[in-house]
């Protein structure tokens, strides 16, 4: 016997409706790149979506084609987010930190036919631009610049269209967005995102238990737009009523800070680095903001040192940690604590918070190893396998990659990880990030978190460095805290207490930044380059 209900499609235009319709008052609120700050109601913004989307139509967009944007974050961006699936093309976010070589590749292996793009981006832009064929370019007008030869503007393109227009009808399981992975590990591999993966994503979002989030928050989104699907926020926030403060090209601590305590932000999301500056401005400033409540901050990219959760929380910022990648649109796992952990000791109930949490609804996980499956017995690690309707099932058009998942058809996310008895995981490393000593592994991420844990240490990255003897030692690299410093061997005694001799780092280099990724996490592969001969360095210019 069938069921007997409705087979109502999962698509965008269900969540746009909705925020037009509910939430007519709802903002979305833009940092412009001068500072200041524009806003726009969902009811104003679902009519600009309309536009948009009969415009892309009248340009001659057909059903799939790419419109490539290369935007910061701010509600013209969010338009694109909605108006290219709604006129039944895919809506191709460019990573506009990548080199211009890398752009062009991504955008010419995307198919890219249209691009959107910030007038201050233009000089980016221009870079790649003999390289690529778009055959439309239109500018988002900001900073009043002339309009570049061969751009046409943006909003004179929405004002030649109607805001009555009705969207074509579509397929839930057509495409609705692409992202590609930002190269971390190899080359970018196109991740391609449908109606219903992103309806069923946004509903996971919302759940108490994730993100939380409702009609009565204000989320600030502090991960690029042009990555990750910008952590599914400018979906879910429409779908849920929220408004949404999105920081242009991002700004410094204190000015986040400002714009979190002007604008009530109860909800806020991005990398650990990012939080690190915060906390620092707050250390150095304690009274110098007034929140009007606690603030959910949402961590996830990379693992949180613990002191970092302490260090927030002190200033009512109470971090929440979550793990996911392009490839699961990001939201996978979230760490809330369960209901008979509330009365734990405060150390134990840190070391939950530091894990990635357990798997939200719909989402399965396991851990797998050549000789087959791992127990969640939270010690023996794994590589962390993941399946789900908002996974990836393939890249487009990369069959060298189709080894990425295995042959029942889970997701290899290439994260070595544990899992304990009540499902909470923990990542251990990125496979290629752990460092293999004697045939032991030394997990990176441990012992950086320790070391940013020492109050002299800023930022900590540990990596391998080749060795004769042990094939692999770990070397770390310390950003000491503003007008601190620390002798090589205190670090070693402060990590003595926590880890073996062996797990201990051969040596310790003082630098003044680490690098970063193009989406703030710390870029290990350049430290790895730029430190690999430091074995055979003399010892006289291995200690700084
Ligand atoms: P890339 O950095 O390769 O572009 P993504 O941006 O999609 O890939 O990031 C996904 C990766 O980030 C995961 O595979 C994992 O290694 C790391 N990551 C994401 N969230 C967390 C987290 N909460 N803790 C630790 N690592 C995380």
């Amino acid at each position: 016997m069938r069921g007997l209900m409705m087979d109502e499609p999962l698509t965008l235009a269900a969540i746009l409706e909705r925020a037009n319709r509910y939430f007519p008052r709802g903002e979305v609120v833009s940092r412009r790149p001068d500072g200041t700050l524009s806003r726009i109601k969902y009811a104003a913004l679902a009519k600009r979506v309309r536009r948009l989307a009969q415009a892309l139509q009248q340009a001659g967009l057909k059903r799939g084609d790419r419109v490539a944007t290369l935007m910061w974050n701010h509600a013209a961006h969010v338009e694109a987010y909605f108006a290219a699936p709604l006129s039944g093309g895919v809506v191709h976010p460019l990573n506009l930190r990548l080199h211009p070589d890398e752009i062009a590749y991504i955008a010419g292996h995307a198919g890219d036919r249209f691009l959107i793009v910030d007038d201050v981006l233009w000089p980016v832009f221009e870079r790649f631009r003999d390289k690529v064929r778009f055959e439309r370019v239109w500018v988002v007008p900001f900073g009043g610049m002339p309009t570049p030869p061969g751009a046409e503007i943006y909003e004179t393109l929405l004002a030649q269209s109607s805001e009555d227009y009705e969207f074509p009808e579509c397929d839930e399981n057509d495409a609705a967005g692409m992202f590609f992975t930002s190269g971390t590990t190899g080359q970018p591999k196109g991740v391609v995102y449908s109606h219903r993966s992103l309806v069923l994503h946004s509903m996971a979002e919302c759940m108490t238990d994730s993100f939380g989030l409702s009609q009565n928050d204000t989320a600030l989104l502090l991960a690029p737009m042009f990555h990750v699907n910008g952590w599914g926020l400018p979906y879910t926030c429409p779908m849920a009523g929220t408004k949404l403060v999105l920081s242009g090209g991002g700004c410094g601590p204190e000015e986040l800070l400002d714009l979190m305590e002007q604008e009530g932000v109860t909800f806020a999301c991005g990398v650990p680095t990012i939080w690190l500056g915060v906390l620092d401005a707050l250390r150095k400033n304690p009274g110098g903001w007034n929140f009007r409540g606690p603030v959910r901050v949402l961590i996830g990219g990379a693992a949180p040192p613990e002191s970092l959760i302490r260090g927030l929380d002190r200033f009512g910022l109470r971090i929440m940690h979550a793990w996911g990648m392009t490839e699961t649109s990001p939201l996978a796992t979230a760490g809330r604590l369960k209901a008979h952990m509330h009365d734990w000791n405060d150390d134990r109930k840190y070391e939950v918070r530091c894990k990635q949490g357990y798997a939200v609804p719909l989402i399965r996980l396991r851990l797998m190893r050549p000789e087959g499956e791992v127990p969640w017995d939270g010690a023996t690690p794994g590589e962390l396998e993941v399946r789900g309707p908002w996974i990836a099932a393939s890249y487009y058009n990369a069959p060298e990659a189709a080894n990425r998942w295995s042959p029942d058809g889970w997701f290899r996310t290439g994260d070595v990880a544990t899992i304990d008895a009540e499902g909470y995981v923990k990542i251990v490393d990125r496979a290629k990030d752990m460092i293999k000593s004697g045939g032991e592994w030394i997990s990176s991420v441990d012992l950086e978190n320790a070391l940013m844990a020492h109050p002299a240490v800023r930022e900590a990255a540990v990596i391998a460095v080749p060795d004769a003897k042990w094939q692999e030692r770990p070397l770390a690299v310390i950003v000491p805290r503003d007008g601190a410093s620390v002798a090589p061997a205190e670090l070693e005694k402060f990590l003595g207490a926590r880890f073996a001799k062996w797990q201990i780092p051969d040596g310790f280099v003082f630098a003044t930044e680490i690098p970063r990724t193009s989406v703030g996490k710390f870029l290990k592969s350049q430290l790895r380059e730029q430190y690999r001969d430091w074995h055979k360095q003399p010892e006289s210019t291995k200690k700084d």
